[in-house]
Parts: C-alpha cells; sequence; structure tokens
C-alpha cells in the first residue's frame, strides 16, 4: 500500500510532505494503458494531487487538478480526497517523448508550457476555491512550486517523479512538498534553499527503497513526523452514478440507445472502466423520465 507522510521541523517553520505513488501510478498507467512519458506525466500529477487532498480539512471535501498545457498529452486531470483516494487520466495516453540531450523522457515539451495549471478545491460552500497559475516548464513539479508560492502564497519547493522500466513498468513513484510556514526566518530559508538545491530526485530516492518517513527525517536535521497515511487509486464512479446520468439525458437520445444501438456502453474517464446497459435497463429508464 502506497503511504504519504507528513512532517515539521521541530521549530515549527518548515512543513513537509512525501509521498510513495508507485502502486497507485502503476494501477492508473495499467488501466489507462499508457506509454512512458504519458505514465511520467499522469503519475507526477496523481502524486502532486494526492499531497493537495492530504490538505484538505473534510472527508467530504476532494480537490481537482487540471493541467493544460497545449502539448501533445492534452489536457491531464486528476481528483483527490483527504484519506487518500486518487484517480485520474489523460487525454492522450500515447505518448512517447525523450528529450535528445539527457535522454529521459520529456516530460515539459509533452505537456507543453503554453496553458494553466488549475486547482478546484471542492467543498460543501457554495464557492469552490479555484487558483489558475500559467505553467512555467510543463514540468509539473515546477508548476506545482509556482502554484503553491503565487496563488497559495506559500514559499514551496516540490519534487515529483516517475520511474518507468523497460517494459512501461511503473518502478518508483512519488512526491515531495517543502513548504516555508509564516514563522520561517531568513536561516530556515537558507537551511531549506540547501536542501533543495542538493535533493535527489524523489523518484530514485523511493526506488532506492527509502520510505516516505526515511525520507523526511533524512532531509533537515530536526524534522518530527506528524502523520501518516495511505493513497491509492481509486474511482468514485458505480453502475447507480452511470443510472442516474443516463435519466437525466434527452428522451430521443434514450429510445435511439433502445431501438438502433440496443443498448450502451458508457465509460468512465477517470478509470476506465466501462459499464454496459442493456435495452430493459435503458427502457426502465425511459419509462422513468
Ligand atoms: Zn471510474
Amino acid at each position: 500500500m502506497d503511504t504519504l507522510v507528513k512532517a515539521m521541523t521541530k521549530n515549527g517553520a518548515i512543513r513537509i510532505l512525501v509521498t510513495d505513488t508507485t502502486q497507485t501510478v502503476q494501477e492508473a498507467a495499467s488501466r489507462h494503458k499508457t506509454l512512458p512519458t504519458a505514465s511520467a506525466a499522469l503519475g507526477r500529477t496523481l502524486s502532486a494531487t494526492a499531497l493537495l487532498g492530504s490538505q484538505l480539512k473534510d472527508k467530504d471535501e476532494s480537490v481537482t487538478v487540471q493541467i493544460n498545457g497545449k502539448g501533445p498529452l492534452g489536457t491531464i486531470l486528476c481528483e483527490a480526497n483527504m484519506v487518500g483516494e486518487v484517480r485520474g487520466f489523460v487525454a492522450n495516453p500515447d505518448v512517447i517523448l525523450i528529450n535528445d540531450e539527457t535522454h529521459k523522457l520529456d516530460v515539459g515539451k509533452a505537456v507543453g508550457k503554453d496553458g494553466t495549471l488549475r486547482v478546484i478545491r471542492n467543498t460543501r460552500m457554495k464557492a469552490d476555491f479555484t487558483g489558475t497559475v500559467e505553467l512555467q516548464t510543463g514540468e509539473i513539479g515546477d508548476d506545482f512550486a509556482y502554484y503553491f508560492t503565487v496563488s497559495e502564497q506559500t514559499p514551496s519547493a516540490v519534487s515529483l517523479g516517475v520511474l518507468v522500466g523497460k517494459d512501461n513498468e511503473i518502478l518508483a513513484s512519488g512526491g515531495l512538498l517543502i513548504q516555508m510556514l509564516p514563522s520561517a526566518s531568513e536561516t530556515d530559508l537558507l537551511i531549506a534553499e540547501d536542501v533543495v538545491k542538493h535533493l535527489r530526485p524523489i523518484s530514485e530516492m523511493i526506488h532506492d527503497g527509502m520510505t516516505p518517513d526515511s525520507i523526511a527525517l533524512a532531509l533537515f536535521e530536526d524534522v518530527e513526523i506528524m502523520g501518516m497515511s495511505t493513497v491509492k487509486f481509486k474511482c468514485s464512479c458505480s453502475k447507480d452514478h452511470l443510472l442516474d446520468a443516463l435519466s437525466t439525458i434527452d428522451r430521443d437520445e434514450l429510445e435511439i440507445m433502445i431501438k438502433e444501438d440496443k443498448g450502451a456502453e458508457i465509460t468512465c474517464h477517470f478509470c476506465n472502466t466501462t459499464y454496459q446497459f442493456t435495452e430493459d435497463e435503458l427502457t426502465r429508464i425511459h419509462r422513468k423520465s
């Protein structure tokens, strides 16, 4: 089971969140049959969304992240709640782009940077909080750091990474968020800058067998673990939800599905599960609507 750790330096100046999302991203990659660069982009976004989800205050709330940089991947859409359930998809999963110089997956080019990163907090209150920033590099980690610093006014460093193996399997995936809290002094800031400068890629640390708590403890001298939770890929879709959705569509459209198509097949974007509806089921909805 994937985990997420919340930690803090003992003087309360620096907040640290670390998550290992290897299994979660493997499940997303298998469900959506993503090629490596799409796996990396979707995985990075899922990790960041899990980190955002862990900061929610109420179990009925959720957070949605939408990235569109007009690159070949198209839109990446992910959601998470505070109990660590995440789901997401990328519009075009068939993307593999390798950087000519680094020979690494070129997530920045695949995402593109001519667009925005949007974070929507879905609360029970009327006005959902939305923050939107222009994409900086399309590498996703940099873009989230910019989002936290500008939109949430919390100076932050973000490291997101996915290591993809030769057979497209996910070898390691994770996310790290380091945030300066209002009580941080100039010295704390310098210490944090130094830590960030020498940071190893998060996917590499996880691939070496480090756990989120051991990563958090290794970053600064005096770190206290505040809590640990689990993260997993879980979609909230169900046949009942879709039956409700079908009952709201146009009666003529329903009739076409019944008479011409003799049924319907609906696929959930988030988890790629396909649901079949028989002629009888559709006729029942038609009678009720
Ligand atoms: Zn679903």
